[in-house]
């Protein structure tokens, strides 16, 4: 087996050492419930208080401000349907945009059929909205909007501080999913001005299974589970206090590591210079304002659900669109937004880059990559009679 080169870090990330071992306690002799009060259990509590401090300083939040979930999907949910459903007095429309993750989107399935109104932002080709875009969308009865940070598919970095001063003098609440953007560009909620943003553990080095949201002081959201009191009332169910500190260290790990973005976008963009010389190749989304890790191809006559697999045999792990939408199969809603049709989508490829990969791991995709491509392309009928044509 060659050494794995893994170059899908939108789909999840490895753990680090350091996260790892800020959780192993929690594991061992540091089992007490915060909630108890004898000594182990007001040790937890503490634990708690203290990542959640460091959380909400290396966002630029109060830590009150800061509330923990178990995955960036039950942020995305809690905070919509939170707010939609504290503020329906004053309205019920809502607006997001064509391109979120499913977490979002399907958040806003559930609240049409309670009667909330959506609209959904159209992006344009290189997947980017302007705020006159945005702002147009705001009418008399909008309570929330909600739109994301960065696009998990292809990579593009929306102005969101503008769209959170236009909310705010509209007195829309204004609600960004950051997941993408946390741990790659700089996230600070008070220079953003937004009033909740979720982010997950599991892409930014920490495990699975633990997230944040921050919901801004004086922002009306529901409770979403009832329970013990935890979370000041708002989340019940004793803490994850383990993974609460490895969300803590992940971040700023993360944060502290950003300067380490120009290389991994330099890694990005000779992978994208030599994959366009491929025929029949092009670059998804905006190549300025974009993610530094992410690029997505499509490639033309072939399926992009074969490229992994033979990807996967060299080696290199790497994903269609989303890893959501490679169990559905269905072409990417994002590609879609962004004017692909849909057999152009099904030959996509997105590459995503972290801290792990290095320069070696770009010459191995560039070696392996382009034989498979054309392996492909010769077992496809249409190919073939292009390729004819052309001679
Ligand atoms: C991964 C992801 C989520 C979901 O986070 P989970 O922790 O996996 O639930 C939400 N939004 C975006 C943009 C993501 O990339």
């Amino acid at each position: 087996m060659p050494p794995l080169i893994y170059a899908d870090n939108a789909a999840t990330t490895n753990v680090r050492p350091e996260v790892l071992e800020e959780m192993l306690p929690y594991f061992g002799p540091e089992y007490g419930n915060p909630s108890s009060l004898y000594s182990i259990g007001r040790k937890a509590s503490l634990a708690i208080a203290d990542a959640r401090e460091r959380i909400a300083r290396t966002l630029g939040a109060k830590p009150n401000e800061i509330y923990f979930t178990s995955c960036g999907s039950e942020s995305d949910n809690w905070a919509i349907k939170g707010a939609a459903h504290a503020n329906a007095s004053k309205g019920k429309h809502i607006i997001t945009t064509v391109y979120e993750h499913h977490a979002v989107l399907h958040t806003m399935d559930s609240l049409k059929k309670e009667g909330f109104e959506i609209t959904y932002l159209k992006v344009d080709s290189e997947g980017l909205i302007s705020p006159e875009e945005f702002e147009a969308a705001i009418r008399p009865d909008t309570i929330l909007a909600a739109v994301m940070y960065a696009n998990n598919e292809i990579g593009t970095i929306l102005p969101i501080k503008e769209f959170a001063a236009i909310a705010k003098a509209h007195k829309v609440l204004f609600f960004t999913d950051a997941v993408q953007a946390v741990g790659n560009i700089p996230v600070n909620v008070s220079e953003l001005g937004v009033d909740m943003l979720s982010l997950s553990g599991h892409k930014i080095h920490a495990p699975k299974g633990i997230g944040a949201l921050y919901v801004r002081t004086g922002v009306r959201l529901g409770t979403l589970i009832d329970g013990g009191g935890q979370e000041r009332g708002r989340r019940g169910g004793t803490e994850n206090v383990a993974y609460i500190r490895g969300l803590a260290k992940a971040l700023e790990l993360a944060v502290a590591e950003l300067d380490d973005m120009p290389r991994v976008a330099a890694l990005r963009d000779r992978l994208a210079r030599e994959i366009v010389k491929i025929p029949y190749s092009r670059i998804n989304g905006s190549m300025t304002h974009r993610l530094p890790g992410n690029l997505n191809v499509s490639f033309e006559f072939i399926e992009g659900e074969s490229l992994i697999l033979l990807l996967d045999m060299a080696g290199i792990c790497a994903s269609t669109g989303s890893a959501c939408s490679t169990a559905s199969l269905e072409p990417s809603h994002v590609l879609l937004s962004i004017g692909l049709p849909a057999e152009k989508a099904h030959g996509s490829l997105r590459l995503t880059l972290s801290h792990g990969n290095t320069e070696q791991d770009v010459d191995t995709i560039l070696e392996k990559l382009p034989p498979i491509v054309q392996r492909l392309r010769d077992m496809s009928p249409l190919y073939e009679e292009i390729a004819h044509k052309k001679s």
